[in-house]
């Protein structure tokens, strides 16, 4: 049995260590660095840098790595050994408190979205305190944000820390209020990932789950998961191991990992952690997935991050719960005790929905990719279309505001706030309502539209900035009232009815509610192309440069490299698709219409008059399918190159989901339409069946 509290952590440079390893004054010091922002000065760095280089040797580490988030979604790392020469020809094993904070890896290979043309070329990477280093084979892992030398944000760290600052700003200022003077408010998260496992060694089998993370081809199995028997079913031993080596991995970086369990679909489980403040619940959720593919890899097994590596079967997301907590451990978002506390938890509220209605779009952009536009709206996951879920108790709490109807139970008439007690709203733990993208579960929300591949930096660094936007334009009222409790009345009465067409209570996976959404105005955008036409517009612009969290630049920089990223994925995937219909599934079907053939003519020179009906109707049918296929391919081909120059990134984009996709799945229904009909030793690849089942 291993000693959990002896292993957590242990792999982790976090204040415990700190603290036993540092001068107290050096602690000290550090700490402002950690709990207020205060800057660093270099002779502290240096002595933390000494200390942590002890500590990292004596743990195995032989080298340091700047680790950060560049924008392409997953961390990178440049190694650089501790050794430093001596005149002697021996070295010593040296780190400076320079090396600690700031580090230059070479830029130029990750996307910057023309910000290099225009600015520096070379990049920087400084160190967030706010963040533990950690050891990871061999390497102590430093969390850095990455900029460029004329300061724009070349990573998803830099945007994210800049929005907890436009949150704790605001958040403060309606603090203040109601009477409270609190240090620090920061976000916190506890992000539930999903994933798929499947045998290593069919894995190397499928060329398009190794290019691209998901099968391009595939019937569907005679069994799914129709019959419900794998949620939350017993574990498979293997998979126990797996989950047991993951979780003791895990806790040596000290992530909080604290519920496994098997998902709706075969194959598929899910692991949440204890949630952490934004940044921290960020970094940990990257270092998760590398994690989960490492340890897969060392039992055998491939982890899926893909957000729909089967066609037909449910695919992986993200669950961002999320929510406001102040340094003194209140969360701003548990409904309070009395009147007071009440009026302040609803205010909060109020402002998360109108954040949430008047920045659908840019809550639909940052969980937008190429994998994720398979998932939303599918009947699986939440719509395309943003909605908040109250729950049936704080959705009659406001509508009585809305429509100045007495709350049910209640003697008095309309709610007044600040005076009346809300009733309790009880926690819903049980996920009761799946279908919505955005739901308030008891004293968190849980935002259910990421995907499961996707850093969730983006759709944190979104949430903060429009709660913070709201907050804002609050505070500015409510700081100038005379009456502040009139004030608060008439605004939060005021506001939920502005917004109140963003609340949904209902079945988010109803045809029904796609219309109905549209009578109220709310949007859907289905793909990313259809998200990304939005990024641009003025108000998005105004309100990420008025909160300072992304420059103009920045955000154009952005729109180039998500729309650029759409299409190269788009790119490997059709390049994949054609070449498995033409170097596995077309030699696949020849090879056995070859063989049933030739059964025929022996059978006929046997049984002279023979009919062979089945083998003639299968090869007929066969030939039709097969020759079908090479047409659709062919017409592939042809759109997907015509897509990749029509013109600048949004005509690219926008050709391959009017154009290229639908050509993708016309070919696909082809090859699963001869896929069952090929005998089982002629099959090119391991099938779904195969995939699913077989662990
Ligand atoms: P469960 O869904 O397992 O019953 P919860 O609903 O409490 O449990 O938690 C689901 C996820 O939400 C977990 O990752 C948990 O840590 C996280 N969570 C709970 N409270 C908060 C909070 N205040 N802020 C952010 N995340 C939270
Ligand atoms: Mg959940």
């Amino acid at each position: 049995m291993v000693n959990v509290p002896e292993l957590f952590g242990s792999m982790v440079f976090n204040q415990s260590v700190m603290k036993q390893r540092l001068p107290k004054e050096t602690f000290k010091l550090l700490k402002k660095t950690l709990d207020d922002g205060a800057p660093l000065e270099l002779d502290v760095a240096n002595v933390v840098a000494h200390a942590m280089k002890e500590w990292a040797i004596e743990n195995g580490a032989t080298h340091y790595a700047h680790w950060f988030q560049p924008l392409t979604g997953i961390t990178a790392e440049k190694h650089d050994s501790f050794i430093n020469p001596q005149d002697d020809g021996t070295v010593i094993m040296s780190f400076s408190g320079k090396e600690l904070v700031k580090g230059e890896p070479d830029a130029s290979s990750f996307p910057s979205g023309g910000h290099r043309a225009t600015f520096e070329a070379r990049g920087y990477t400084v160190w967030d305190p706010t963040s533990y280093p950690f050891i990871k084979e061999h390497t102590l892992c430093i969390p850095t944000a990455f900029c460029s030398y004329t300061g724009e944000a070349l990573d998803k760290k830099t945007p994210l820390l800049r929005s907890m600052e436009a949150l704790d700003t605001q958040a403060k200022r309606i603090l203040k209020l109601f009477g409270k003077n609190v240090s620090h408010v920061a976000t916190t998260v506890g992000a539930e990932q999903e994933y798929f496992i499947v045998d290593h060694e069919l894995w190397t089998q499928r060329k398009d789950l190794r290019m691209t993370g998901r099968t391009l081809f595939g019937a569907k199995p005679s069994k799914g998961q129709e019959m419900d028997d794998q949620y939350f079913a017993a574990l498979n031993p293997r998979i126990v191991k797996y989950m047991e080596d993951l979780n003791e991995t895990l806790w040596k970086y000290g992530i909080l990992s604290k519920t496994e369990h098997n998902e709706a679909a075969p194959a598929q489980h899910e692991m949440a952690p204890i949630f952490n403040t934004t940044n921290l619940a960020v970094d940990q959720n990257q270092l998760t997935m590398e994690v989960m593919k490492k340890v897969a890899k060392r039992h055998g097994l491939e982890c899926l991050l893909h957000e729909k590596p089967f066609a037909g079967v449910n695919g992986s997301g993200k669950h961002n719960n999320w929510s406001m907590s102040t340094n003194e451990g209140e969360n701003l978002l548990e409904p309070g005790k009395t009147p007071e506390s009440n009026a302040q938890f609803l205010l909060f509220l109020t402002a998360i929905l109108k954040s949430v209605d008047e920045n659908q779009d840019l809550l639909r952009i940052s969980v937008a990719s190429a994998g994720n536009d398979h998932r939303l709206g599918a009947n699986e996951a939440p719509p395309a279309i943003i909605s908040v879920y109250l729950g049936d108790e704080l959705y009659k709490v406001l509508s009585s505001i809305v429509e100045g109807k007495t709350y049910a139970n209640d003697k008095s008439s309309k709610m007044t706030i600040g005076v009346d007690v809300l009733p309790p709203i009880p926690r819903d733990s049980t996920d009761r309502n799946r279908t919505s993208p955005f739901a308030f579960t008891g004293n968190k929300f849980e935002f259910r539209s990421c995907g499961s591949a996707l850093s969730i930096a983006g759709p944190n660094t979104a949430l903060n900035s429009i709660v913070a936007d709201a907050l804002k334009t609050f505070a500015d009222e409510l700081e100038k009232a005379s009456d502040f409790e009139a004030a608060l009345n008439a605004l939060i009465e005021r506001e939920v009815k502005a917004h109140w067409r963003i609340v949904f209570n209902g079945n988010g996976y109803d045809e029904s509610w796609k219309a109905e959404a549209a009578k109220r105005g709310l949007m859907e955008l289905k793909t990313l192309p259809d998200a990304m036409a939005h990024y641009l517009d003025p108000k998005n612009i105004r309100l990420y440069t008025e909160m300072e969290v992304y420059t103009k630049e920045e955000m154009e920089s952005h729109y180039e490299i998500k729309l650029e990223k759409y299409a190269q994925v788009l790119n490997i995937e059709v390049n994949t698709m054609l070449e498995m219909i033409s170097k596995d599934i077309l030699p696949a079907a020849y090879k056995y219409i070859d063989a049933v053939s030739k059964t025929v003519i022996d059978l006929k020179a046997v049984v002279p008059g023979a009919r062979a009906g089945a083998q003639v109707a299968l090869l007929t049918k066969l030939d039709g399918l097969t020759t079908e296929l090479a047409a659709k391919a062919d017409d592939l081909s042809k759109r997907h190159l015509s897509a990749k120059s029509a013109g600048d990134a949004m005509s690219i984009a926008r050709a391959y989901v009017d154009s290229v996709i639908p050509a993708m799945t016309e070919a696909r229904a082809v090859a699963d339409e001869i896929e069952p009909l090929i005998g089982e030793e002629y099959k090119p690849f391991p099938c779904y069946e195969d995939l699913l089942f077989r662990i």
